[in-house]
């Protein structure tokens, strides 16, 4: 029987021989080859710093700090994401203002931003969700109007681009993710990228319990411990290579799966934006209640077939018991509520094969 997961690192010898190199050099801390990515990544994305951090969550944490975002600060940000986007304004002590999300892309609808400005609004975080960029030009205007940052939370969206403008070039700061499932992974690990060099400096002091890099044992501020391995530099640097091969195969699966599965009643295919490149991180489609089946059969019957689907996110954010504190309730965001009952995602990872998209869309076809 088929076997298609919804992801899986596309990792290969290169790989595995540059981590093996690493632990013969007996480096076991952040090196040579953190810094290499940081010159290497800051030149993929066009922006001026990249600093590696451990982990996406810690990347989203330092860009706040390094904004000096904290106690009681707001920063708005969308409900439809992963936790992590809204546990990092927290980590600053500070309060995710949600605001709801427009349909067509599933990211932050820039109509509703301003309504929920106020005098504690430090920040606006976007998401490129599913490896769609978000509104860079109306986002861009509001931010500048209100003269506040945008970081954006470019965990999904590695190589995405928007007029010619890659993830990571778009905003005052962006983070990425290494994380196993990411289009670019190392297992685990983050990625800053910003064209400030106060920033830049902030954010290494912070990697680094405070210290620069020339002295040590000298806390020049407060820190955490959010260094990246040299191991991990060594399997990003890999995936740095193969990141656009590896993205031009997923644009192939997202366009075999727009053409095979056009015009199926009642199921709402994922849209890119003109002028925007979408990385297909996920590629999701809506099951509405006009199909013949619901979510939850339509992804039974998949799976029976040997198609994984997943459903990327079945409740947003202000509806978890740390984030309803806050004082949010059902039907705030109706329709971030709304898209959460209906989202489903496909394969369409590298190592989706051609014939394996087309037994998705017979699967499909034949409900
Ligand atoms: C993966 C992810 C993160 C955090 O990444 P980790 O590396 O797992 O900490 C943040 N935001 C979004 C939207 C993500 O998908």
């Amino acid at each position: 029987m088929r076997n298609i997961q919804i992801s899986k690192p596309a990792i290969g010898k290169e790989e595995i021989d540059a981590v093996t190199a690493v632990l013969k050099t007996g480096n076991l801390s952040q090196g040579p080859l953190v810094k290499e990515l940081e010159e290497k990544f800051a030149a993929f994305c066009g922006s001026k710093y990249a600093i590696a951090l451990n982990n996406g969550t810690a990347t989203l944490h330092t860009a706040l700090y390094a904004l000096s975002v904290g106690r009681d600060d707001e920063v708005i940000t969308t409900p439809f994401t992963f936790v992590a986007t809204a546990n990092a304004i927290l980590m600053q002590g500070a309060k995710p203002v949600f605001c709801d999300i427009e349909e067509k892309t599933f990211n932050i609808d820039p109509t509703q931003i301003e309504s929920h400005i106020s005098k504690k609004t430090k920040a606006i975080m976007p998401v490129d969700l599913f490896g769609h960029i978000y509104d860079v030009e109306a986002i861009g205007r509001i931010a500048k109007k209100h003269s506040l940052p945008v970081v954006e939370d470019a965990a999904q969206s590695v190589a995405a681009r928007y007029k010619g403008r890659k993830a990571g070039n778009v905003a005052e700061i962006a983070s990425f993710s290494l994380y196993a499932t990411k289009n670019m992974t190392a297992g685990v690990g983050g990625l800053l990228t910003t064209n400030d060099e106060k920033v830049m400096k902030k954010c290494k002091l912070f990697r680094h319990h405070g210290q620069d890099e020339s002295a040590t044992y000298d806390y020049k501020e407060f820190g955490y411990n959010y260094r990246m391995l040299d191991m991990t530099a060594a399997i990003a640097l890999e995936q740095l290579k193969k990141i656009e091969g590896l993205t031009e195969k997923r644009r192939l699966n997202a366009g075999y799966l727009n053409e095979g599965l056009q015009d199926i009643e009642g199921i709402i295919l994922p849209v890119e934006r003109e002028g925007y490149r979408h990385v297909y991180h996920q590629y999701t489609i809506r099951i509405t209640k006009d199909y013949k089946l619901s979510r939850d059969a339509f992804i039974a019957r998949l799976g029976a077939k040997g198609v994984q689907c997943k459903i990327y996110y079945p409740k947003p954010l202000h509806l978890f018991p740390h984030l309803m504190t806050y004082g949010y309730k059902k039907g705030d965001f109706p329709v971030a509520e709304r898209l959460a009952g209906e989202v489903v995602s496909l394969p369409v990872h590298p190592l989706v094969t051609k014939d394996e998209i087309q037994w998705i869309v017979e699967c499909i076809r034949n409900i």
